[in-house]
């Protein structure tokens, strides 16, 4: 059958160093639970094939398509602090399509069973973390944040052992690559020098081909990935994402936010807020999430340090003088969109204290986050908690003056407003209910129709979506989702 399988294996072309070879692990009774069809047609992917009985076969990892090379990547990584050798322990890589358009993507099985990499693991995932990774990449997706993406889910009729028998399930997931900060600390420590060249040297060639051909380009893949993360993770915190688990094996070199496991939307505006059951220290809190990303990229500067300078003095201080670029890149960054989030097109001195000021009169009344700016951005402020307050009066008519001193009409600074300002986000109790009808009851409706919500978050069109924007009923119930495993 013509599925439209286009692979290419360029990694597997790499020193057998950076994988392992897997063979399959096929499953009793697969169906596929959710599908992404424009996704497929992007990858140049025949959508009826791939969900008939032959292309379930596929995405379950029962059957290895044409031109695939089936392996797990090898990595290491920092887990809350403390650094260890993982790899894909549940995760298969096919391959890298490459699309009509001339793009390659890698494609990967994530609950595949079990690798070289598994440690203890059975190598599988339960059908309700799969979900949540596929509706919150899709979203994020939607909005415009760079991220890896979801092409299925199939259910394998199986069931694996946690603390209860849970619905087995694997995802299909399509990533720019799963190049990590954990790939490069894995080749620094176990890898020869060749390796850490080798494996620096593709990177830039699969992801950053723009690097002028001087002499230090390794110095440019530092400078450039520190970039794409500032502009990151500025856009995570302007729509209130918070990831939960920012180890540095769930930082890829891509720029694209990857591993969705215990991650969520905020509610209601907090910097300490945190989701993660498995984050107790607040380690990943909201507010440190531009901290933490930080501390990763010191990380990854550490490892290309043999690569920077023969003299290892000058080539820390080399990778010192990149790293010491990143906050004033992701201030700006975020500055730039606080900017556009408030309507404004140009730049006055006394911006970011006009933002941080709401974000605190958000915080001091408890105010819902994305709420907050969609009621800015539609001009009704009544149902806030900071309403009719001094303190959002007073900044009311700041922001109007603001407002007033640029040559842009009001109308403009409503409709920048509208393209920046999510109406509707992935709110945690309408995931959970999602899927919890899903995987509890095996009604996928839920999830499709939050889907088809979060597919236009900047649907502004009378009416649309405002179900979406219906707060959980308990707030102050501080929401805990947990580990994908
Ligand atoms: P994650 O929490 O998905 O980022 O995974 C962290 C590490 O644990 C990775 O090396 C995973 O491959 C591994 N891992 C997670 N769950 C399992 C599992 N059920 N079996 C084997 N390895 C796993
Ligand atoms: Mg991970």
């Amino acid at each position: 059958m013509g599925f439209g399988w286009n692979f290419d294996n360029s990694y597997a072309r790499l020193s057998d160093t950076f994988y392992a070879s897997v063979g399959l692990h096929p499953v009793s009774n697969p169906e596929i639970v959710v599908f992404n069809n424009p996704l497929a047609k992007e990858l140049g992917l025949d959508s009826n094939a791939l969900q008939s009985e032959e292309g379930v076969q596929i995405l379950a990892g029962n059957k290895a398509p044409e031109g695939s090379f089936p392996m797990a990547q090898a990595y290491a990584g920092h887990q809350f602090g403390y650094f260890t050798m993982l790899g894909d322990g549940r995760a298969l890589l096919y391959g890298e399509q490459i699309t009509p358009e001339n793009e390659r993507f890698d494609i990967q099985l994530k609950g595949a069973g079990r690798t070289p990499f598994s440690r203890g693991g059975d190598g599988r995932a339960a059908l309700g973390p799969m979900l949540r990774e596929y509706i919150i990449s899709e979203a994020m997706h939607a909005l415009g944040i760079p991220t890896t993406r979801s092409l299925a889910v199939v259910s394998t009729g199986e069931k694996i052992i946690r603390e209860t028998d849970l619905p087995g399930a694997i995802l299909t997931r399509v990533a720019a690559s799963h190049i990590r900060v954990g790939t490069f600390q894995f080749v620094a420590n176990w890898g020869t020098y060749e390796d850490l060249q080798s494996l620096a040297s593709y990177t830039i060639i699969r992801h950053y081909t723009d690097i002028p051909n001087s002499d230090n380009q390794y110095l440019y893949l530092l400078q450039e990935v520190i970039r794409k993360q500032a502009e990151l993770i500025a856009k995570w915190q302007l729509v209130g994402f918070i990831h939960g688990v920012m180890n540095t094996d769930n930082m890829a070199i891509s720029g694209e936010s990857i591993d969705f496991g215990p991650c969520a939307f905020m509610d209601v505006y907090h910097p300490e807020t945190v989701f993660s059951s498995i984050d107790t220290h607040g380690r990943y809190a909201y507010g440190n999430q531009p901290k933490m990303g930080l501390w990763n990229l010191a990380r990854f500067a550490e490892t290309l340090v043999p690569l920077l300078d023969d003299d290892e003095e000058k080539a820390i201080e080399i990778a010192q003088g990149q790293i010491s670029q990143y906050m004033g890149l992701y201030e700006k960054h975020w500055l730039s969109g606080m900017r556009a989030k408030l309507g404004l097109f140009d730049e006055e001195e006394q911006d970011k204290a006009l933002a941080d000021e709401l974000l605190s009169i958000m915080q001091k009344h408890r105010a819902d986050y994305t709420n907050t700016f969609r009621a800015l951005t539609v001009g009704k402020l009544e149902s806030l908690p900071i309403h009719g307050t001094d303190e959002f009066d007073k900044w009311l008519q700041k922001w109007e003056e603001r407002r007033g001193r640029q040559p842009q009409s009001i109308e403009e600074s409503y409709e920048l407003m509208r393209n920046s300002n999510p109406a509707v986000i992935p709110r945690n109790h309408r995931v959970e209910e999602a899927l919890e009808a899903a995987v509890n009851e095996g009604d996928f409706s839920v999830m499709e129709r939050l889907l088809a919500a979060l597919a236009d978050p900047y649907d502004y069109s009378s009416g649309a979506n405002e179900e979406y924007c219906i707060l959980p009923k308990n707030p102050d119930r501080p929401y805990r989702t947990f580990c994908g495993t």
